[in-house]
């Protein structure tokens, strides 16, 4: 398998805040751990690969996933720790 190492950002996660129970199915199934439930919320960390599992998992279609390429990301800092 080669894997490209990059992990550019490849999908916007959109979530419906209002269909979400925040049950954390898609955070137990996301590979890339983009998903997190904070403060009884469920964040994206931006680092979503599109592969829809949590979309295709998510129990009350609370989630959208927005493919976008590489070059249509919109550029920032590199976004990976971020204290908090
Ligand atoms: S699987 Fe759906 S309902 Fe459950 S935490 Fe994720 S988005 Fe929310
Ligand atoms: S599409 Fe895949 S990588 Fe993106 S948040 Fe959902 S499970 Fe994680």
């Amino acid at each position: 398998m080669s894997e490209e190492k990059t992990r550019k950002r490849k999908g916007i996660v959109h979530i419906n805040h209002g269909y979400c129970k925040r049950c954390g199915i898609c955070v137990n199934f996301c590979p890339v751990k983009n998903l997190e439930i904070r403060q009884q919320k469920l964040v994206e960390l931006e680092r979503c690969i599109a592969c829809r599992m949590c979309q295709r998992y998510c129990p009350d279609i609370a989630i959208e996933i927005e493919e976008i390429d590489a070059k249509t990301v919109i550029t920032g800092k590199s976004g990976y720790s971020n204290g908090g």
